[in-house]
């Protein structure tokens, strides 16, 4: 059962996904509200308004990769490694369900000379990006680009470019005050082939207006942002997708993250006689297991196993 004891309910949940063609197809823009998502990670993580930021912009760039993806079960996880004291920040997206964690999210800085939250300060400047995309049954699709800045919007158009070949704009933004998320969302742009030169020069031109796209949310919804925005460039919603915070772990999925960990691991927890308790990275639920269930795993750990792709749920805490 995931936590709903510390689930902000004085957010109500705005959290979508606008698709939108410009100019007849010529270019595409995904835009999104993620500020009910983002406040949900933040409180499930008691994280530090600059690791919700951080958090919150990578939920928001993977959310954009997640709805992107086709097939039912597919799912996308972007992995950030920096040299900063966040350390890794992984987030998850199942179409528009999303989940995330970092492993020092209650890092805390002082704010940048401009009054903004350094978010690059907590990340790091040097690492690198991993996407991997889980496409069910087939062969999993793995990018990876070095980091250019931290701040995780310019990062996101870097992997775009460089590990999709597909140029992109980028504006990532978390408004936090406090504990509490004022505003959370994104802009993604894409030209698509054929689209003229005019068109780019065009939205480029405009990019100021969405640069401080959290700031922007907070004096209209991105339906009438989105209107202002690229006026006279036919913006037309093509479709609209919720999004929502939420972990799709189980004692399922626990058990069979405790067998990848291999018979030799498993014996030594069984020898200690003590269970293993394995929490959640995304919920911080908690699954116990007695040693008896252990003595069964060590039966199943020592068949030969099909796929094993749980990286999404390693043991962290036995
Ligand atoms: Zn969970």
């Amino acid at each position: 059962m995931p936590n709903l004891e510390i689930q902000n309910q004085n957010v109500p949940n705005q959290d979508e996904m606008l698709r939108i063609d410009l100019c007849g197809g010529q270019a595409r823009v995904m835009l999104c509200e993620t500020t009910a998502a983002v406040q949900r990670c933040a409180d499930v993580h008691r994280a530090t308004p600059v690791c919700t930021a951080a958090l919150g912009r990578l939920m928001t760039g993977t959310v954009m990769l997640g709805l992107m993806m086709k097939g039912e079960d597919e799912s996308v996880t972007v992995s950030v490694k920096g040299d900063g004291p966040m350390g890794n920040l992984i987030a998850v997206a199942d179409h528009g369900h999303l989940r995330a964690c970092a492993d020092n999210p209650q890092v805390d800085l002082p704010l940048r000379e401009d009054g903004k939250l350094d978010v690059s300060g907590a990340v790091g400047h040097t690492g690198r990006m991993s996407v991997i995309k889980d496409l069910g049954m087939r062969k999993n699709y793995i990018g990876q680009s070095e980091l250019v800045s931290g701040e995780i919007a310019m990062d996101f158009a870097n992997y775009f470019t460089v590990s999709e070949q597909q140029p992109s704009l980028v504006a990532l933004g978390v408004l936090v005050s406090g504990e509490t998320v004022l505003k959370a969302g994104g802009l993604l742009i894409q030209p698509l082939p054929g689209c003229p030169d005019s068109l780019i020069d065009q939205l480029e031109l405009r990019s100021p207006m969405f640069a401080d796209i959290s700031r922007e949310m907070t004096f209209a919804p991105i339906r009438e942002l989105a209107e202002g925005w690229f006026r006279g460039l036919e913006p037309r919603i093509l479709k609209t997708d919720p999004i929502d915070y939420r972990c799709t772990c189980s004692r399922d999925r626990m058990e069979k993250a405790l067998i990848s960990i291999g018979s030799k691991d498993l014996k030594e927890l069984i020898e200690e006689d003590r269970g293993a308790e394995l929490s959640c990275h995304f919920c911080h639920n908690r699954y116990f297991f007695s040693t008896e269930e252990l003595k069964k795993m060590l039966l199943r750990a020592q068949e030969p196993s099909g796929k094993e792709n749980e990286h999404e749920h390693a043991p962290d805490q036995l």
